[in-house]
């Protein structure tokens, strides 16, 4: 299979707790390569946007909050079938149905603060790439 390319965020919970580095340990030693990487402090608005396909959950106000309460790391993960493999590592949403040794077991706080994100789909990889990314800035 080709390479792929998928776009993960280390929220605020985790940057806080000073877990970037177990984080970025936990996709290397999964074949994952960090392409691109950088350290930015969202506002509520850019926090908004990016989740803006939550907007009409009952949740969406808290997670921009969360989102934008301290830095979180915005990277892109290549690898071969780095969408699903990235989710793979990640866990479940809720870190109670976690598997074990996944990111959001070992490190999730709740179902909200639940340590990273990442895309879902090819369509959803590209778009939230491209929203915190130029192609410049992608270094394989
Ligand atoms: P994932 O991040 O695993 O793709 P979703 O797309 O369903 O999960 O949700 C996006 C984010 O919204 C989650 O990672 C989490 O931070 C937050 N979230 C999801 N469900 C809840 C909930 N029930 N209560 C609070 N926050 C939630």
């Amino acid at each position: 299979m080709a390479l792929e390319r998928t776009f993960s965020i280390i929220k605020p919970d985790a940057t806080k707790r000073n877990l970037t580095g177990a984080i970025v340990k936990k996709f290397e030693d999964a074949g994952l390569r960090v392409v691109a990487s950088k350290r930015i402090h969202l506002t509520m608005a850019q926090a908004g946007e990016f989740y803006k396909v939550h907007a009409e959950r009952p949740f969406y106000g808290e997670l921009c909050e969360f989102m934008a309460s301290a830095p979180i790391v915005a990277q892109v993960l290549e690898g071969e079938n780095a969408i699903a493999k990235n989710r793979e590592v990640m866990g479940a949403t809720n870190p109670a149905d976690a598997a074990a040794g996944t990111i959001r077991a070992e490190f999730a706080e709740s179902v909200g603060e639940n340590s990273v994100h990442g895309s879902d789909a090819p369509e959803t990889a590209a778009e939230e790439i491209a929203y915190f990314f130029s192609g410049l800035e992608l270094v394989g």
